[in-house]
């Protein structure tokens, strides 16, 4: 519109004027206007340029890498909040979205599966429809679970299935720092479909391991029991009615596991199947520890509020406010299949509450305390292998 009407102007004064005096008035007006023109039009085009570098690079940023801009939208939603008062100032601040430098959440990925451990390409994939519909049901059933973090958390559906079919969902989490065979770490979460705090109390750690970063290889199953998790209202026990903590394949299971359940009383929600390892939900652990070959395994359940281990390393003496106290070893039981018959150490946690998770704090405080007995550990392995290697070299 300004410079239109000042083109106008413009042609208006270089009109015919046949007075020589005028012409060279008229000359030099001329000259100051095209000096106005060109100043004015210098102005505006790098006041154009100046605000469409934001523009340019979000538009970059959404269709080179849609993940980054899926990934950032939880923080630039928090920042845009901030900034809420003076719209116009953060429209023309360059936004936080188009940070390629930005560390991968996840480098690394992959996938467990009936042909064995696949490296992905790389992590910005966005989640299969498995994973985000997985998600999605997981947000709505579990105190602690957030959508974003669940869809950004580079999970992989491991083509294992569930007794009704539901996809059995596993995420790999690589040491952030060069930590090669500093150790391997299986955490696993509702084994027990109606303890729903434990995948919370997963998800919450994963989250510290995001933030913080971690030395070790995590293998992360947040649901081994999506049926029971998932079911109205939610069981113990899988579609098949069994207890997946007392179906594992252990020794004398046949045996052991009939007596244990006359123990109970034939309770059903410890019912521990037909056979050893009968559940594809176990069938999909055991492979687990097979291929992952976890150097420990940490077995989330609630709610009896206390620390359980079954190992020959010292146990952790507590995680948080949870102290230890052994439970002792059952038929079928992850801690008699792992601990006992292969040498892997198992922390069972038992939360307080079988619905909701620890406080935040609590939780940081269980990562903290637990990180730093599996420091303890890890570093005892390392020197027993060192002197093993010396004694053989000598
Ligand atoms: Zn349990």
């Amino acid at each position: 519109m300004a410079n239109g009407s000042f083109k106008k102007k413009g042609s208006a004064q270089g009109g015919a004027n046949p007075n020589p005096k005028v012409l060279v008035a008229g000359w030099i007006g001329s000259m100051v206007l095209v000096a106005l023109i060109t100043v004015f039009v210098t102005y505006q085009f790098s006041e154009e340029g100046d605000q469409s570098q934001p523009g340019d690079s979000s538009q970059v940023a959404s269709s080179g890498d849609e993940r980054a801009v899926e990934k950032s939208s939880p923080d630039t939603q928090i920042e845009n909040e901030g900034a809420a008062p003076d719209s116009q100032v953060a429209a023309n601040e360059p936004e936080p979205a188009p940070e390629p430098a930005e560390p991968p959440f996840m480098p690394g990925l992959k996938l467990v599966g009936p042909r064995g451990i696949v490296q992905l390409a790389g992590v910005n994939l966005p989640p299969s429809e498995t994973v985000a519909s997985w998600c999605r049901d997981l947000a709505q059933r579990v105190s602690g679970v957030e959508p974003s973090d669940c869809m950004s958390g580079a999970f992989a559906d491991s083509g294992h299935k569930s007794v009704n079919g539901r996809p059995l969902i596993v995420r790999r989490i690589e040491p952030s720092r060069n930590a090669a065979g500093s150790g391997r770490v299986l955490l696993i979460a509702a084994t027990h479909g109606d303890e729903l705090s434990s995948v919370g109390t997963v998800f919450d750690w994963m989250n510290i391991i995001a933030d913080k970063g971690t030395p070790y290889e995590w293998q992360v199953a947040p649901v081994l029991n999506p049926d029971g998790l998932f079911h109205e209202p939610p069981t113990r026990v899988n579609a098949n009615g069994v207890d997946l903590n007392r179906n594992l394949p252990t020794a004398g299971w046949a045996k052991e596991s009939r007596d244990y359940w006359r123990r109970v009383g034939f309770e059903k929600r410890r019912f521990p199947g037909e056979s050893a390892g009968s559940e594809p939900e176990n069938k999909w652990l055991a492979e687990q520890i097979k291929q992952f070959k976890p150097d420990v395994i940490i077995s989330m359940h609630a709610p009896y509020g206390v620390l359980d281990y079954d190992g020959d390393f010292p146990a952790p003496r507590k995680m948080g406010s949870l102290n230890l106290h052994r439970l002792g070893v059952y038929p079928g039981s992850l801690g008699n299949f792992a601990s006992r018959m292969q040498g892997i150490p198992v922390i069972t946690v038992e939360l307080d509450d079988a619905d909701e998770p620890p406080t935040d704090r609590e939780m940081a405080q269980m990562f903290t305390d637990l990180n730093e007995w599996l420091d303890r550990y890890f570093r005892s392995v390392r020197q027993a292998s060192a002197s093993r290697t010396g004694s053989e070299a000598g």
